[in-house]
């Protein structure tokens, strides 16, 4: 099977989905892994709660229904990597074959954004608008959320990057 890392993002799709399905239940099974995949699915919960509390999600809503749309501009998928695409799929997320909107990013679906586990660009982003309406402690809040859950993505990437090339030679 061809596991080289594709160049765009349908080929790093491709190579995803290659990945899981040879190593998948491997990499399901794998005790490291698993508690990692835990632990970031718990961090993911607690910085999309916080997000709604905050209401940075009413806000990003707003903007795109109302204002003619989202940060999730086309190209943002391009940062990502067939590992990062593995694990949204070792959390059960179908990966579009073709994107819903021609000037947005891939992974934008009719409800937002259709990843679990996303790129630190995309977890991280908090944009002039959400600094001036979100009260300071709940953006700092957030940001600790956030950070928390980029060092636990880092690990858990890290962790099934050092799986993959080890079992690969
Ligand atoms: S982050 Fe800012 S620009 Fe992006 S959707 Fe939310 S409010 Fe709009
Ligand atoms: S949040 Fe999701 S839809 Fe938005 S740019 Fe990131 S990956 Fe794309």
């Amino acid at each position: 099977m061809d596991f080289r890392t594709g160049e765009t993002i349908s080929e790093k799709i491709s190579v995803a989905g290659r990945l899981y399905l040879r190593w998948g239940d491997e990499l399901k099974r794998d005790p490291e892994i698993s508690a990692r995949l835990e632990e970031l699915s718990a961090g993911i919960k607690a910085s999309s709660e916080l997000s709604l509390r905050s209401g940075v999600s009413r806000v990003c809503q707003i903007c795109e229904e109302e204002e003619g749309g989202s940060c999730c501009g086309a190209g943002i998928e391009n940062r990502y990597s067939p590992e990062l695409l593995l694990i949204n799929l070792l959390f059960g997320v179908t990966l579009p074959e073709s994107g819903n909107f021609s000037k947005s990013c891939r992974f934008l679906g009719e409800g937002g954004c259709i990843l679990k586990a996303r790129e630190i660009l995309c977890i991280n982003y908090l944009c002039s608008k959400l600094q001036k309406t979100i009260p300071p402690e709940m953006l700092l809040q957030l940001q600790e959320a956030n950070g928390a859950e980029m060092d636990l993505l880092f690990v858990l990437h890290e962790r099934i990057k050092g799986f993959i090339r080890q079992k690969a030679k």
